[in-house]
């Protein structure tokens, strides 16, 4: 654990503990030490005075508190549901941007359309951020966190602001919530079959992107291993045939040998198979619901006689406008194209070839499969 993670995770139990009735008193270096209440002792199973420290150097007689320690499934029974769920309003100048077109050309390229700036207003919006962990495991396991930030007004994903509109909202110097001002239009939420859509699609890329290394490493090893038990039973037949050619040997045990060594060789393979099947959950961990101001741009987008608005916000805390929205995966980047038919914006592989007749059809409108090969 970096030295800035030790005193964040250190300051987190500190507040927790706290909040739970214990007395706490810093130590040097980045430890504190806490005089625990009754039911504390019960739910930490701790005694009354426990000392913990939670970076590399630890304060005497302390007790570590890491990653691997069992310490972080104690806070995690401590906390219970608590924390799973948070609201926030974000009270912070959005001031109004001065060249908005510039800031447009650096946050959204149409592949196949024109668009036209009509209007920035003031606005407010809500950004629902999910937080997901996932497990993979194999021959080896990880977990990670992914993050993933939707604006309930326009529709785009949020994931590179996710993790400074979670510092803002819990930032303690934030000032206290007043209320909005009357009449603030809000986004609705979601149905919940909508979102459900939403996350089923926007996870898949995003979980791959966190488990490329982990799975780059696996092959690896995979490979590695194979390829050792390939060689080892390439020697024993290897060794079977000169016998045999040899004939200074009893043929048909030689033959059964050999037998033997190729059900074994499949054998070790399908054992390494199942070795490293790669199994992966995802499990939602936080929700966070951010009612915050922006700047809205609205857009009317051409693409042949067709014509769409669609918005996108500018996100003060942040300074910086929004992915534009992806009406197939939720993709986060700034590339997409117009379908013809709802003049959709998707990201290119919402607009990819048909694997078997190579058209280009909208995954939005076709979610299914490709209009020209179901027509057939
Ligand atoms: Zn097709
Ligand atoms: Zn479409």
């Amino acid at each position: 654990m970096s030295t800035d993670s030790a005193s964040r995770y250190r300051d987190f139990a500190a507040s927790l503990l706290a909040h739970e009735g214990a007395l706490i008193e810093p130590l040097a270096p980045t430890g504190l030490e806490a005089m625990l209440p009754e039911t504390l002792q019960q739910t930490l199973h701790a005694p009354e005075l426990v000392r913990l420290g939670f970076a590399a150097d630890l304060p005497p007689e302390a007790q570590r508190v890491s990653l691997e320690s069992d310490w972080l499934e104690r806070f995690g029974a401590l906390l219970g549901e608590r924390g799973r769920c948070l609201q926030a309003v974000l009270h912070v100048i959005a001031p109004t941007p001065s060249n908005p077109e510039r800031l447009l050309e650096h946050a959204l390229v149409l592949q196949n359309a024109i668009y036209r700036l009509t209007q920035v207003t003031p606005a407010w919006t809500r950004c629902l951020v999910l937080i997901f962990r996932y497990t993979a495991i194999a021959d080896e396991q990880r977990t990670g966190l992914i993050p993933f930030g939707l604006n309930l007004a326009s529709g785009s994903a949020l994931d590179p602001h996710v993790e400074a509109l979670v510092q803002a909202a819990l930032d303690p110097a934030r000032p206290t919530p007043g209320h909005l001002p009357p009449g603030t239009a809000l986004p609705p939420d979601w149905p919940a079959l909508q979102l459900q859509t939403a996350v089923t699609r926007a996870l898949p890329a995003r979980v791959r992107t966190h488990v490329h290394l982990f799975l780059s490493g696996m092959q690896r090893r995979l490979e590695r291993d194979l390829s050792r038990v390939h060689d080892y039973y390439t020697g024993l037949r290897q060794e079977a045939w000169q016998r045999l050619h040899r004939q200074h040997t009893d043929s048909a045990r030689e033959r059964l040998r050999l037998d033997a060594a190729a059900r074994e060789y499949q054998a070790k393979v399908a054992d390494l198979r199942q070795k490293y099947a790669l199994r992966v959950t995802v499990d939602l961990e936080q929700t966070l619901l951010l009612t915050t101001p922006v700047q809205r741009f609205e857009l009317l987008i051409k693409r042949r006689k067709g014509e769409r608005r669609v918005t996108l916000d500018w996100h003060p805390v942040v300074r910086r406008l929004e992915p534009p929205p992806c009406a197939w995966s939720y993709s986060a980047d700034t590339l997409r194209v117009v379908c013809d038919d709802a003049l959709h914006l998707v990201s290119p592989e919402g607009h990819a070839p048909c694997t078997s007749c190579s058209k280009n059809y909208c995954r939005a409108c076709q979610p299914r499969r490709c209009p020209k090969c179901a027509a057939t």
